[in-house]
């Protein structure tokens, strides 16, 4: 065939959807138990919520962007990631009018029409949390509880560690930049072309630039954390210490400045020594201020984004197996297998997960394909047990067999299935 996937993209296979759902499931049940709810939101968004939210003057909003102009001449785009989305259908719905608290969940593929290289997708997938209506440092520490459980359901709290950071309030950082220019301007020779522009603009920025030079001039800048107000401090302290108290483990990096416009006070990032270089499996933070400039009213609100192709090289492809079936029924000639597909599906109707082939290949060779597949037994209806109203159950594992009337296979076979269960 001469049409292939687009570059960037990719398909999912079986085998490796399975640790796709493993970690979904992951997500429902943690995500669950703390009390938020599922969102489902378009993929494809006008773009001007994009460049409202996120920011016009970052790279994502520059050049990331999937975007390209419906037939009427809208411009539209296909969501770079979603928090946006989440705020635009928390407003446009009016679930902030009864009681602006909320709290969603969402999972599904984001778009950056970024230059493919390794390890980079123009789709990827990302499982979303935000919480809407509350400023108490609670709701940010409980957040992060979240995260951290959620990593912990899927065996990885040993390989990820968190790192918090505080951004403050509109003045705290607008005197930040002040002092951080000031710091950087004398220095701005060494910085990489894009920082020297992003200098004026948005100097924070500079503070997260991965080129080698910029990390050297940036290496002793001030901390952020020291310009913060006395509220912001004591925010930050507390979530803090309500992490100490939950037994959350988390460091304090002041570099961290995240690169999207919409941020305040708490940001945090959940990263990994596995990934190389980019190391963030998670990420996010408050941005207390985005309802509000997407035309709604003042609701604080915090959340974060993780990786799911990231999770999943940290989890290895082959986390999730499988399920291996109770049974494989063997069967020979028409009224053999007509017999054995009736059986089945009594068993499937009790949850049974039964194998079967629907050609009456040779014994051998449906034998091999219940050792393939795993089964625990096989039911072998052939020319003689069909004759007698019987079926033989082998223990493929004891090599054991006991012969049945046909009648009580079902009833057996529930009996083992609860037993393994
Ligand atoms: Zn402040
Ligand atoms: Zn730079």
């Amino acid at each position: 065939m001469d049409i292939r996937k687009l570059k960037g993209f990719r398909d999912i296979l079986p085998g490796e959807a399975l640790v796709w759902q493993h970690i979904e499931a992951a997500a429902r049940r943690v995500f669950g138990l703390y009390g938020f709810e599922e969102i489902r939101l378009p993929l494809l968004e006008e773009t001007r919520l994009f460049s409202r939210s996120i920011g016009e003057a970052t790279d994502i909003v520059e050049k990331e962007m999937y975007t390209f102009a419906d037939t009427g001449g809208t411009s539209v785009t296909l969501r770079p990631e979603g928090t946006a989305s989440a705020v635009r259908a928390y407003l446009e719905n009016g679930l902030h009018r009864t009681d602006p608290k909320a709290k969603l969940y969402y999972m599904g593929p984001m778009f950056r029409r970024e230059r493919p290289q390794k390890g980079r997708l123009r789709q990827f997938h990302q499982v979303g949390a935000e919480c809407f209506g509350w400023d108490e440092p609670g709701a940010d520490a409980d957040v992060l509880c979240l995260l951290w459980d959620f990593f912990g359901d899927l065996g990885l709290s040993g390989r990820v560690s968190l790192e918090v950071n505080s951004l403050g309030c509109a003045p705290d950082r607008s005197r930040y930049v002040g002092r951080l220019r000031e710091h950087l301007r004398p220095r701005a020779e060494g910085l990489c072309e894009n920082c020297r522009r992003r200098l004026e603009v948005n100097p924070l920025r500079v503070i997260d630039c991965k080129s080698v030079h910029c990390r050297e001039v940036t290496a002793d800048v001030p901390s952020l954390l020291d310009d913060l107000c006395g509220d912001c401090a004591d925010h930050f302290a507390r979530v803090r210490r309500l992490l100490d108290l939950q037994g959350v483990p988390h460091a304090v990096n002041p570099r961290m400045v995240r690169g999207l416009d919409y941020y305040n006070r708490t940001t945090f990032e959940l990263l990994s020594g596995d990934l190389g270089a980019q190391n963030a499996v998670a990420a996010g933070g408050r941005y207390d201020g985005l309802v509000e400039t997407l035309g709604g009213p003042a609701v604080p609100a915090l959340g974060f984004g993780l990786g799911v192709e990231r999770l999943i090289l940290l989890l290895g492809a082959d986390a999730a197996s499988r399920p291996r079936p109770l049974v494989t029924l063997i069967h020979h000639g028409a009224e053999g297998l007509e017999r054995a597909l009736v059986l089945r599906r009594e068993l499937l109707g009790r949850g049974i997960l039964a194998d079967i082939d629907y050609e009456s290949r040779s014994f051998k060779a449906q034998f091999r394909a219940a050792d393939r597949a795993g089964s625990r037994f096989a039911l072998v209806l052939g020319e003689d047990e069909v004759a007698a109203g019987t079926a033989a159950l082998k223990d493929l594992g004891a090599g054991t067999q006991e012969v049945l009337a046909v009648s009580d296979v079902v009833r057996r076979l529930t009996e083992a299935s609860s037993v393994d269960s």
